[in-house]
């Protein structure tokens, strides 16, 4: 089905690739108004949602990360509710002293790097956002990821031009790798660089010169205190922490619980399925799924990322029939996976003394990746000491991260959540550029 012949905006060179990016560009701010940009995004998503199933079954064959049905979810989210035209804002200054206008212009070609945990969301989610700004897009896909990647530009390209667009808005090199991203991060006509992934990545697209909008790793505490509903907590972490199996940057990574409700939270927990491992499993899990180099520094074994509950447990000896969506043990803040980003359903429970031990520790644990994290509390004054001490850009109180997306809470959706660059939830207006019109002296005032 991704057969070469068929694939639409997939090239074998990266410099033809640009090319035709740079021509599509050129024809959408030129040839077509902003109506026509909001008819390609109706037929995207009318395309995308058609093929929504096949869509979740590449992903998961080819990376091996994950759920099907949470993929299905997840990459309707950013189909069906990531920003159009809609968002992309202008401001008006009008005095007596004349009109100014400021408008929100595109870039021209963007680079875009994708991760393997999301190699469809990120295409349609950057896509739609850039396209609706007037830009055309370069994805450099995780190699990992690429024959969804390239099915995804190729449904996208295919949508754009049923509805009377111009071919080529987004492109993808057929065979992405560290010398195609040279090429792009190279390229004059490549304005600006849009990177999800983890640090490495984002350490290579800063040092390119160009403008970078980087979405980088995450590690996001949750913190349960005594005044929080404690089976809404339960029930919140089990359906967050597990999505996808916790793949997501945003899910929760690690929870802090308050000493005098931990037992209480812990029975929660495994009433709404989640399994408890006893110290002799936890111990065994943790051999499996962190590994150490010759230095000693630790590391997520690969093997385990996105793999479910009961696949990781087999390895340890532990055959269930069921299929819990999370496995959990309490530990101390020496634990590895307290620090480390599993990216799979095993979570850390650590027991805290008071609220402000819970706040120190949820800080360390994030490690300044200012990403996102959460609390379950109905202490007003709680929920904003740690807040203020987290400083993420992602925050929720009483959901699952998820929330702030819409899922549970309101929200727009995006695959891409700039955190050390700051731009937030990426949407149309980041893709933009702001200049001013203005008519000077006086010029056109009516009152
Ligand atoms: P990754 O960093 O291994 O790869 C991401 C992309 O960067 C890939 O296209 C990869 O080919 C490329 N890459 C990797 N190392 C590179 C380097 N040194 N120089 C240049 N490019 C490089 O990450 P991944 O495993 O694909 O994705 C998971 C990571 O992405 C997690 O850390 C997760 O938190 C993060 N993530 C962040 C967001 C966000 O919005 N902030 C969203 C999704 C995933």
């Amino acid at each position: 089905m991704t057969d070469k012949k068929e694939l639409l905006g997939v090239f074998d060179d990266v410099e033809e690739a640009i090319k035709a990016a740079e021509k599509a560009q050129k024809e959408l701010v030129t040839k077509y108004t902003l109506e026509d940009r909001d008819r390609f995004i109706e037929n995207i998503r009318k395309f995308a949602m058609e093929k929504m199933e096949y869509l979740a079954e590449l992903e998961l064959e080819e990376t091996g990360y994950g759920r099907i049905e949470d993929k299905i979810a997840k990459n309707s989210g950013a189909v069906m509710f990531s920003q159009g035209t809609e968002a992309i804002p202008k401001n008006i200054y009008a005095t007596d002293k004349g009109l100014t206008v400021e408008y929100y212009a595109p870039y021209g070609v963007i680079g875009a790097i994708t991760p393997v945990t999301n190699p469809a969301a990120t295409v349609v989610g950057n896509g739609i956002a850039a396209m609706a700004a007037g830009n055309s897009v370069i994805f450099n896909a995780h190699p990992n990821g690429k024959r969804t990647s390239a099915y995804t530009v190729s449904l996208i390209n295919e949508a754009i031009i049923d509805a009377g667009g111009p071919e080529n808005l987004l492109v993808m090199p057929r065979n992405p790798d560290m010398e195609t991203l040279d090429v792009i991060m190279k390229s004059p006509v490549v304005k600006l660089l849009i990177g999800t992934g983890g640090p490495g990545m984002v350490h290579t697209l800063m040092r390119s010169g160009k403008k970078v909008v980087a979405a980088g790793a995450g590690n996001p505490p949750s913190i349960i205190d005594d005044t929080a509903d404690l089976k809404k907590a339960a029930e919140g972490i089990y359906a967050s922490a597990s999505f996808d199996n916790n793949l997501l940057c945003i899910a929760e990574k690690e929870i802090f619980v308050l000493d005098s409700i931990f037992d209480e939270f812990v029975e929660e927990l495994q009433k709404v399925g989640a399994y408890k491992l006893n110290e002799e499993e936890s111990k065994k899990v943790t051999d499996l799924v962190v590994l150490s180099d010759e230095e000693g520094n630790k590391y997520i074994n690969k093997k385990y990322i996105g793999k479910c509950t009961n696949v990781i447990l087999k390895d340890i000896g532990i055959e269930i029939d069921s299929d819990p969506r999370i496995a959990f043990f309490e530990t101390t803040m020496e634990h590895p996976l307290v620090f480390l980003e599993q990216m799979m359903p095993i979570i850390p429970l650590i027991r805290c003394e008071s609220f402000e031990q819970a706040v120190e520790w949820a800080v360390q644990a994030e490690q300044g990746n200012k990403h996102s994290a959460s609390i379950w509390s109905k202490d007003i004054d709680r929920v904003t000491v740690f807040g203020r001490a987290i400083d993420t850009t992602i925050f929720v109180q009483n959901g699952g991260t998820m929330s702030a997306f819409g899922v549970g809470g309101s929200g727009t959706n995006s695959p891409t959540i700039a955190t050390p660059t700051g731009e937030g939830v990426t949407g149309p207006q980041t893709f933009t550029r702001r200049r001013r019109f203005c008519m000077a002296g006086g010029g056109n005032y009516l009152l």
